[in-house]
């Protein structure tokens, strides 16, 4: 199949929404990530996506809608919280878990009972998914394991041959996926940490439990409340180690190593290391740390060395977000100094 890359106009927008209203997976961009989208309501596209990915089965997809009233048929009901959250940060980077109905198939919910929707704000993605008239399934547009794509060129590396269309919406204002919250259990609980963070979510619902994968690694007998968790995840070909230090130590730290490694750093440290490294961000900016983290994972590959060493991020805010990626691409592997 050959790929075709067409920056975003009213044109490609519409060729795009063709191809997904008659069961094709095409590369989107959404103001978190891209997304590998095709109708979340069809079997056969979804299943689709998951080939193209490479992705395990049990691992559902996010379900893009364009407005409020498009979730309607796919959750038995709308919770108060749900609304109050929708009325706060949608459009935008959160996705909410609610009670299916049988209209949502179960390759699109990984078997589970539940449906994760989100409304996101890139305009691009909101006029395919108006044009297409169905909701969108799209899971982030990577191969499976790999670091999640932002910009079309990274889709294009991963999925050419595999998909017959991307549409370049420029560069993802975030640059990580969405914050994960389920409303299905009793309490309100934040499976994956995003853009919105948990401070400002306990605002509107006041208190929310925190998964424990978003910090840790899984136990083989425990089950994962939010199945991508539990995969080997966003990893860079190069082995990835977690340095938790101060800024100095972490310094000294790398120029104590042998050769063959690489420097995963801010861009307020870059002066001081002498090993090839590359940035992600500044120090004390989350968001630019966000925004750099997947982009910078897959410039690691390119240094050539065999492990990196990264300096680990703050952890409040979005920080807590560029940590629980980071954590999966190093394989859970943290030093502390
Ligand atoms: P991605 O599509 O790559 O952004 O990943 C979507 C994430 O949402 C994965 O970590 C899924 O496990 C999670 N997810 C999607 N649907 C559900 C659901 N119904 N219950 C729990 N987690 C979900
Ligand atoms: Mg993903």
């Amino acid at each position: 199949m050959k790929t075709e890359v067409l920056k975003a106009s009213e044109e490609s927008i519409k060729k795009a929404a063709e191809i997904i209203s008659s069961g094709g997976v095409v590369g989107v961009p959404t103001e978190t990530v891209y997304g590998l989208g095709a109708n979340a309501l069809d079997e056969d596209a979804v299943g689709r996506i998951f080939e193209a990915k490479g992705r395990p089965k049990d691992n559902p997809m996010i379900v893009h809608i364009s407005c409020l009233e498009e979730a309607e048929p796919l959750v038995k009901k709308i919770p108060e919280k749900a609304k109050l959250l929708a009325e706060k940060f949608w459009p935008g980077p959160l996705t909410i878990i609610m009670e299916k109905t049988d209209k949502v198939p179960s390759v699109t919910s990984g078997n589970l009972d539940t449906v994760a929707i989100r409304m996101p704000s890139h305009e691009v993605m909101r006029k395919i998914i108006k044009e297409s008239g169905c909701p969108i399934a799209a899971p982030s547009a990577n191969l499976s394991g790999s670091p999640s794509p932002t910009n079309a060129k990274y889709v294009y590396d991963d999925m050419n041959g595999k998909i017959p269309l991307i549409i370049d919406g420029g560069e993802c204002n975030v640059g990580l996926e969405s914050t994960v919250i389920t409303l299905a259990g009793e309490k309100p609980r934040l499976l994956r940490p995003g853009g919105v963070t948990p401070e400002e979510l306990s605002e509107v619902l006041g208190e929310i439990e925190i998964d424990k994968a978003v910090k840790a690694k899984l136990e083989e007998n425990q089950k994962a409340s939010s199945p991508g968790m539990k995969y080997k995840h966003y990893a860079p070909k190069i082995k990835v180690v977690i340095i938790k230090a101060d800024s100095e130590k972490y310094v000294e730290y790398i120029s104590e190593q042998k050769e063959n490694i690489a420097a995963l750093c801010f861009e307020d440290e870059a002066e001081k290391i002498s090993v090839p490294c590359v940035t992600y961000g500044k120090s004390y900016d989350s968001a630019s740390q966000a925004k750099r983290l997947f982009d910078a994972l897959r410039e690691l590959d390119e240094t050539g060395a065999e492990t990196a060493f990264a300096h680990s991020p703050s952890e409040e805010g979005v920080g807590l977000a560029v940590y629980n990626r980071l954590l999966r691409s190093a394989g859970f592997e943290v030093i502390e100094l």
